[in-house]
């Protein structure tokens, strides 16, 4: 067991799309041997204060997070960030815009999907969703429901992606603005899972720069999304652009996840962790465990 193996910085709760409540998903995580953990649901941060008290009483280090659905050059890029204030109105106010256009965007795909002869599925995914954002994630639950596919990915190979039933394009918010706001509440941004994005090399570099020239500061370079070998090639980019490297299981619950908790694989050397600096983990080198 190294440090690195303690720290988890990418999970979901029920407030976004995972199955666990944000007490539930702490237990898991406390149960799975992390001592640092931020929750970062997507595109709100109602989990926080729960996630914070059971974190609090188990001892674990909570890091207040957020992952934000980004649109850049018509892609979908997520941002996480990292420590940010969710009482930071900027902040709280270009969420709550994201959150009202997954409203309307789920109009659109539940219209889709009608058109495919499937009724019935606005109301369905919403009974999957909580009080938080309603996704594609939610969708796919009610598909399986309805027996249109056996597990996860094959709901997303036949629906809900580009050129398929389900699918309907959607504006988010903008990679400066989405950076902005992290930055400005006083978090750090993070490039989630880059290597899940489907853009040529020159495009990537591209991001990166961009995404550093607006205050960005780290990439996930470990993440359950990755093959081993992009965490290389990640490690690689990160020293390149002098960004530090994150990772994230990117957790969302039995059956949703690329990866169980606690189960990461310690970073490539040279990588300078964003936690470098963070109080929250020098306690636990401090603490020797
Ligand atoms: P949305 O933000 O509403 O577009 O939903 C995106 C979410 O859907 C992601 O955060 C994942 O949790 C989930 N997702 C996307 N693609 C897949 C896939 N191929 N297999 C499983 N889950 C997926
Ligand atoms: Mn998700
Ligand atoms: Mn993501
Ligand atoms: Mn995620």
């Amino acid at each position: 067991m190294t440090i690195f193996s303690h720290i988890d910085l990418h999970s979901h709760s029920n407030v976004s799309d995972g199955l666990f409540t944000p007490t539930e998903l702490v237990r898991h995580a406390a149960g799975h041997g992390l001592r640092v953990l931020a929750l970062t649901d997507h595109d709100d941060t109602a989990g926080l204060a729960e996630a914070r008290a059971v974190a609090d009483e188990l001892g674990i280090q909570l890091i207040g997070g957020v992952e934000i659905s980004v649109t850049w050059r018509k892609r979908t890029v997520h941002i996480v960030g990292l420590k940010v204030d969710p009482d930071y109105q900027p902040l709280a106010e270009g969420l709550w815009q994201i959150r009202a256009g997954r409203h309307t965007r789920a109009e659109g795909m539940a219209a889709s999907l009608e058109l495919a002869g499937i009724h019935g599925s606005l109301e369905g995914a919403y009974r999957y969703a909580n009080k938080g954002i309603i996704s594609r994630t939610h969708f796919a639950r009610f598909l399986m429901e309805k027996g249109c596919a056996s597990e996860m990915r094959k709901v997303f190979k036949k629906f809900l992606v580009k050129g398929k039933p389900g699918y309907f394009e959607h504006r988010w918010a903008s990679l400066e603005d989405a950076v902005s706001w992290i930055v400005n509440s006083g978090g750090t941004a993070v490039i989630a899972h880059p290597g899940r994005y489907d853009m040529g090399r020159p495009t990537m570099l591209e991001l990166m720069e961009e995404f550093r020239s607006f205050g960005g500061k780290a990439i996930e370079v470990v993440t359950g999304s990755h093959t081993v070998d992009q965490y290389q090639e990640f490690a690689r980019l990160s020293a390149m652009f002098g960004l530090q490297a994150s990772q994230g299981s990117d957790y969302h619950g039995q059956g949703l996840s690329y990866m169980e908790m606690g189960r990461l694989p310690v970073m490539p050397a040279g990588c300078v962790p964003v936690w470098q600096d963070w109080p929250e983990v020098q306690a636990l080198y401090e603490s020797g465990r």
